[in-house]
């Protein structure tokens, strides 16, 4: 038998070097192999044949047996049709064809019996399928044709009548010439222990099933193999790095901490705060590098937490630093950090990319003497010139803007790795954490500083402008502040900012008397500072906005979010820019303006919205409806290695047992060194080196 995995697809009979070339191209099937592994979407079940009278529109494929009566072409043009009329001795049913008529009338004889499988839909009251797959019962052994697979297949491939009859048709040809066991890729020991199908048995059965039962084991088998390394990777990768690095051990809580929190702290913690705060001290002390996600939902209060967890840092002789998405941001974290430290004897500084010349030297000195205690930066700060005398934590805020690699970098920054703590107010279901951040510990802040009001959610169509208008009036006179914010989409850039210019001008217009400002991710930092600083000191009363406004920007006077072209953003964003409003006393209220044409999923989305102000709520909502794949933010760290099969929001429960299972491996076996193990190490590295990212990383 020749080699599954070098054998190309070109040589496969029927196939050749253009359908081969297609397969290349759309699929990525390049191999005997590769084609093995392109799993069916879907099976119809071929051994059952039904009695017409039992029939009707709203069935999946089904199959009938009987003859043809007769055949008439019908309609003109375009709307020329053939209908062949089928009975099987219990009604008559029409075949419907719109193209190849004249093939079907040469093919077709009456009264010959013919297996017929189709969708069978209503059209007029009477119950058709057009197009249906006819063959004589000659030919075709029902008994053993049981579950056909169904492949997707792109436009391109259709094109050249590459279905999925025909790679069905070719995925039985390579499987017929599987004649020894395809090579293992789990280990006897795991295939042993969790009752695992081989992977032979479980390709043969992912395309042919032998019945449902064996289709089960078999999508079950693929299933766990793909999500088991998928963490055995980042496992083995997290226990690689707890191996070379140890971490500098945060002894004690002293003054500073207790300075602060005996003079400044100017509320008393939350009980989530605290519990996190315990969680995070006991890493810095554990002699392990800390890698800790912290989760807390907006206006949870993350920041307090980061910086009482650098007061310890500073406790112990270390500097530490604190990572911004947005220069915005890291000055209002500069300006937060400032105040809530006032009269303490710490030196807080900011590096930004328009921090330059003599500033930027005295903050590099400062940073290499040690004078400058806590550095708050935006990217500008893991730039190769900076340096610290002694880094020891860094405090990464709004995390699905950094990935993996990034953080990487952070680490050459001092002898040893420094500790990172992550927050993000953008919740991840706990099942996509534990694949995207599986290196990382998780921390969650899930209850809200005392004293908050809900937010109120409302969804309006853009027809009832002028009642939106009304209301926006009504709390500028009660002294409220408001945002407007119109969507950003890369590819459209040009259009969206006319939509944002467009909506400044009206608005403009609408309120003369009002100071409007406008804030757009194209403006110069200053000018787009100078922008923000008359909404945040109430001068301006409306701000206008793309998404530059959707991480952390605080104005607890700012109590209505209007979110224009609300069906353009994702339900994590949504949740995002909800929550800058919500923070002072006043009720807020948060406004999605959308056109009355919408689709049943966006109506869905926005519902969910309306509904819950629970960011977790959202992200599983959202994670159900669209996937994994268009989560916000995963894009950049992602999954280490493509999911063919499993699916994370419907496998939550295998991804977390097969986690435990990798856990244990990596802990027995922390060298990969044990013999048992060889083949999956061997079967990591392999995929390793397929997935460029993580190479780089591992
Ligand atoms: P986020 O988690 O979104 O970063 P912030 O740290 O910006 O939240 O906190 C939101 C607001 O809540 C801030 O104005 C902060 O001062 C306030 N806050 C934080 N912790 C508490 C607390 N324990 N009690 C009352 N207010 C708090
Ligand atoms: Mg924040």
């Amino acid at each position: 038998m020749f080699d599954f995995t070098t054998r190309d697809i070109k040589y496969l009979s029927g196939v050749g070097p253009q359908r081969a070339a297609i397969l290349n191209k759309e699929l990525d099937i390049y191999s005997l192999s590769d084609l093995l592994n392109y799993f069916p979407y879907k099976y119809v079940d071929r051994s059952r044949v039904y009695n017409i009278n039992e029939i009707d529109g709203n069935m999946p494929y089904i199959q009938l047996r009987g003859h043809i009566l007769s055949i008439d072409t019908v309609g003109e043009g375009r709307k020329r049709r053939m209908v062949a009329h089928f009975t099987d001795g219990t009604g008559v049913i029409d075949l419907v064809w719109f193209q190849g008529i004249k093939y079907v009338l040469k093919k077709y004889k009456l009264n010959e019996e013919y297996i017929v499988f189709g969708k069978p839909t209503v059209f007029n009251g009477r119950i058709n399928i057009s197009h249906p797959d006819i063959d004589s019962p000659k030919e075709l052994n029902l008994s053993t044709l049981g579950l056909r697979p169904y492949y997707n297949t792109t436009e391109k491939m259709k094109r050249s009548f590459l279905n999925s009859q025909l790679l069905e048709k070719m995925m039985a040809a390579v499987v017929q010439q599987i004649q020894e066991p395809l090579p293992e890729t789990l280990s006897p020991g795991v295939l042993a222990a969790h009752h695992l199908m081989s992977r032979t048995d479980a390709i043969r059965n992912i395309h042919f099933p032998q019945n449902p039962e064996m289709l089960r084991k078999a999508q079950y088998r693929l299933k766990f193999e793909e999500l088991f390394y998928v963490q055995l990777n980042i496992l083995r990768y997290t226990k690689d790095r707890q191996q070379k690095y140890r971490g500098y051990v945060f002894r004690t809580v002293g003054e500073v901490f207790n300075e602060f929190y005996a003079k400044n702290l100017p509320f008393e913690l939350t009980g989530a705060q605290k519990r996190v705060l315990k969680e995070i001290r006991k890493d810095l002390g554990s002699g392990r590098q800390m890698n800790r996600l912290l989760q807390g939902d907006v206006g949870s209060g993350k920041t307090l937490v980061a910086l009482m967890s650098m007061l310890i840092a500073i406790d112990n002789g270390f500097q530490a630093c604190m990572m911004a998405p947005t220069e915005i941001l890291a000055n209002q974290h500069l300006e937060t950090i400032r105040e809530l430290l006032f009269g303490m004897n710490v030196r807080v500084e900011l590096l930004t990319g328009s921090v330059k010349g003599k500033q930027r030297e005295k903050i590099h000195t400062g940073l290499l003497t040690g004078d400058i205690q806590i550095l708050i930066g935006t990217h500008a700060v893991i730039e190769d010139t900076v340096n610290f005398s002694s880094l020891g934590l860094v405090i990464i805020d709004e995390q699905h803007r950094f990935g993996v690699a990034q953080r990487a970098r952070l680490w050459s920054k001092n002898s040893q790795p420094p500790h990172v703590l992550v927050m993000t107010a953008t919740p991840i279901p706990r099942t996509l954490a534990m694949t995207l951040y599986g290196d990382l510990d998780v921390s969650v802040i899930d209850e809200l500083p005392p004293g908050r009001k809900p937010i109120k959610t409302i969804h309006q169509f853009d027809n009832r402008r002028d009642s939106l208008y009304r209301f926006m009036r009504e709390q500028i006179e009660a002294g409220r502040q408001i945002y407007i914010v119109y969507p950003l989409i890369k590819e459209s850039e040009k259009i969206d900012l006319k939509n944002l210019e467009d909506g400044y001008l009206s608005i403009r217009q609408e309120f003369p008397e009002c100071n409007v400002v406008k804030v757009h991710g194209k403006m110069k930092a200053a000018e787009k500072d100078a922008q923000m600083q008359l909404f945040a000191s109430g001068e301006a009363q409306i701000m206008v906005a793309t998404t530059v406004i959707e991480v952390g920007v605080n104005v607890p006077n700012a109590s209505v979010m209007i979110i224009e072209n609300a069906e353009r953003f994702g339900l994590s964003q949504l949740h995002q820019l909800r929550g800058r409003v919500g923070r002072g006393a006043e009720q807020s209220y948060c406004i999605f303006v959308t056109s009355y044409k919408l689709s049943d999923e966006t109506r869905k989305r926005l519902e969910i919205m309306v509904n819950s102000n629970d960011g977790f709520e959202i992200a599983e909502a959202d994670l159900k409806l669209r996937g994994p794949g268009d989560l916000e933010g995963t894009q950049q760290s992602g999954i280490a290695f493509d999911l063919k099969i499993a699916n994370l929001a419907r496998d939550g429960q295998l991804l977390q047992y097969v986690r435990d299972i990798a856990q244990e491996i990596v802990d027995r076996d922390p060298t990969s060194e044990l013999a048992e193990n060889e083949i999956l190490w061997k079967t990591l590295k392999a995929l390793r080196k397929t997935h460029v990212s993580w190479a780089a990383i591992s």
